[in-house]
């Protein structure tokens, strides 16, 4: 998916670890996909004060909503894609020459790495219910070459109240095959009754709420919603009186300062303005995304303004436990 807002913000992705366990609220934001008419995506992720979680550094969730998603070919930097659908069916097709349907239950990861191109297209139009994450690369890997990778079959976790799918990364002593270049967990769990979660203390973790009512970590919480956790805890209590579904993110905090403009990640306004000139030049670092004839998404006017990695602080002191 593409980050399809018409006027995207200039984000710094920058995480200040803090070493200990906090809890703090975040409400997604509504943003309408241009081009896309009654589309609209919820953005969890980056959120003024919270840029990352661990190197996660974007999420989208998207539906439940009976129209088609046609989102036509788009470059990425810097950056791996994270596509899990929760209902319907998406056609990936990229500039490696993949074209492969993901369904629920199954992940595709693209590593944009120094440069790709893909598209992503509901079929049939249908119900359509997901969530589009990003992964920011790690300085030494952010130029990499790109790949692609479906995982058909993923590991499950299961702890008293508890089970699901590890997406990414590890939780407890259950690994995902995919491939991370940060140490990092996404997992999409249901919670029935009470269940306690393993965490790494070393790593900052959050929760979205998929379905349902949970209470985490004492906090209750709804659809959308997202509770940063921080550092610092070995578990995290969840519960509910009804089965409810929600995504586990976290990771090491992560050290670099990031400038995330459109559908790049970078670590300078240079970067970026060259991945956007190579872009809108049909540049063979994108590449070409077969069976659309040349079709595709332009990329925004840059702001103004020169694009400076600046801290953002938190709008509010965080509630300690
Ligand atoms: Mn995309």
């Amino acid at each position: 998916m593409s980050n399809l807002d018409t006027s995207p913000d200039v984000t710094l992705c920058h995480t200040e670890a803090d070493d200990h366990a906090v809890t703090e609220v975040f409400e997604p934001r509504a943003v309408p996909l241009g081009g896309l008419r009654a589309v609209r995506v919820d953005r969890v992720m980056p959120q003024r004060g919270l840029p990352t979680v661990g190197a996660w550094c974007f999420l989208d969730s998207f539906g439940p909503h009976d129209t088609a998603m046609r989102v036509l070919p788009h470059p990425h930097t810097g950056l791996q894609t994270v596509t899990w659908p929760l209902a319907g069916e998406i056609r990936h097709r990229d500039s490696l020459g993949s074209d492969v349907l993901v369904r629920p239950g199954q992940l595709n990861l693209m590593t944009a790495g120094r440069g790709v191109a893909h598209s992503e297209l509901s079929e049939p139009a249908g119900p359509l219910h997901g969530l589009q994450l990003w992964v920011a690369l790690p300085a030494e890997r952010a130029d990499m070459a790109p790949e692609f990778e479906q995982h058909v079959s993923l590991p499950v976790f299961t702890a008293p109240g508890a089970t699901g799918t590890v997406l990414l990364g590890t939780l407890g002593d259950t690994t995902s095959p995919a491939t991370t270049h940060t140490p990092l967990v996404g997992a999409d769990l249901t919670v029935t009754g009470s269940a306690t979660l393993p965490l790494r203390p070393d790593h900052e973790h959050a929760v979205l709420v998929v379905s349902g009512t949970p209470t985490v970590a004492g906090v209750s919480l709804a659809r959308n919603q997202l509770l940063y956790l921080g550092t610092g805890r070995t578990e995290l209590r969840l519960s509910s009186t009804e089965a409810v579904r929600v995504l586990l993110l976290g990771g090491e905090p992560f050290p670099d300062e990031l400038v995330m403009w459109w559908n790049f990640v970078g670590r300078s306004h240079d970067e970026i303005a060259a991945a956007r000139a190579d872009w809108e030049a049909g540049s063979a670092r994108f590449g070409t995304v077969a069976g659309h004839n040349g079709d595709r998404i332009p990329a925004p006017d840059l702001p103004g303004i020169r694009l400076t990695p600046r801290r953002k602080t938190r709008e509010s002191p965080f509630q300690t436990q």
